[in-house]
């Protein structure tokens, strides 16, 4: 019986002892550093937890009251609210900021605030903004400039104009705001006949050489002819998506042959045979395609200024706020117009 059994002092027993006392170490081991992982990750879960959600507005308060963080990184937070389309989160932060931020930093918040305010299009609420910065700070170009913006977004031109007279005497260059704006003024009057507009507005276009689409964007639609009397030959590229919607009984033919822009433009179209090729690709390309081919031009405006691309006309730019600075690109698509006229006409 005694030999299953090792004896106190036996060697054996000892080593029994030391492999059993390694196992124990290597299971705890094992076990703290899976325990320990575990709770990396839900550390981690409860950190990125923090940023799936927006602080609400208490938290906000609270966060900006601690001061633990700088006014400027407050402000980098806001204009990246702002650039995600955030504008409720933007503004709560500029809003906190004036009431416990630096006096110091109050003038340049508040016209942060304002331009937030006005590009989620509370024009109301950046009105008083603006008006309470000017009220202190009257001689403040950019808070101007933003007022004219939402005068002139409220439609009230008679107000956006009043604006240019301090901006003038801040010797700021108001000349194409000034026609843009009596311009917008008249095409907004509902009191004024047609034919004193087209007449006006001409009387502006001339004086300036400046608002080539605004004008005859108007005149092509209500007075083909006193457009075409009017017509600029060197400003055709600008007005190209314009001339190829006319529809083929307002053309001036007369004009048009003299003219062999306007000849490659209509021979694309298909109103007349007057050019076999031309210098613009997409003009080339559909003077020379089969006619039965569905296929058409296209536009899309570029403005000059800051690059930005649109798919509609306009006359201000609304990203850089530029006036008059829309470029017409041309680019060949599907005739959908086409397509659908054949289709009706196949059911009669
Ligand atoms: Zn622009």
């Amino acid at each position: 019986m005694n030999t299953f059994f090792i004896e106190f002092r036996d060697p054996l027993f000892g080593i029994i002892i030391f492999f059993v006392l390694i196992f124990i170490i290597t299971f705890f081991s094992y076990w703290l550093a899976r325990f320990k992982k575990k709770e990396d990750y839900r550390h981690l879960d409860r950190f990125l937890k923090q940023f799936s959600t927006l602080p609400s507005k208490n938290e906000l308060k609270v966060l900006i009251t601690k001061g633990e963080l700088s006014e400027k990184s407050w402000i980098l937070l806001a204009h990246s609210y702002t650039k995600n389309g955030n504008f409720e989160k933007s503004i709560e932060i500029y809003n906190e900021l004036l009431k416990v931020g630096d006096k110091a930093n109050y003038r340049d918040t508040l016209f942060l605030l304002g331009k937030t305010y006005f590009k989620a299009g509370f024009l109301e609420r950046a009105r008083q903004i603006f008006l309470e910065m000017l009220k202190n700070n009257p001689r403040t170009p950019q808070a101007l400039n933003y007022l004219l913006l939402i005068y002139e977004h409220m439609r009230d031109y008679s107000s956006a104009l009043d604006i240019l007279e301090p901006l003038d005497e801040l010797k700021k260059d108001i000349k194409i705001d000034s026609a843009y704006l009596k311009s917008m003024l008249l095409l907004n009057d509902l009191d004024i006949s047609t034919e004193t507009k087209v007449n006006e507005l001409l009387e502006i276009y001339k004086s300036t050489n400046r608002l080539t689409y605004l004008t005859f964007e108007y005149i092509f639609r209500v007075n083909p002819k006193v457009a075409w009397k009017n017509f600029d030959n060197s400003k055709v590229e600008l007005l190209v998506d314009i001339l190829w919607n006319i529809d083929k009984k307002d053309l001036n033919f007369d004009i048009i042959m003299q003219n062999s822009y306007l000849r490659e433009l209509y021979t694309a179209k298909g109103y007349i045979q007057e050019a076999d090729k031309s210098s613009t690709f997409e003009l080339d390309v559909l003077i020379n395609l089969n006619k039965s081919v569905n296929a058409t031009l296209s536009f899309e405006y570029i403005c000059d200024s800051c690059k930005q691309v649109y798919p509609f006309a306009f006359n201000r730019c609304s990203t850089c706020h530029s006036i008059d600075t829309s470029r017409v690109e041309l680019s060949l698509t599907k005739d959908y117009h086409k397509d659908f006229s054949e289709e009706n006409n196949s059911f009669q």
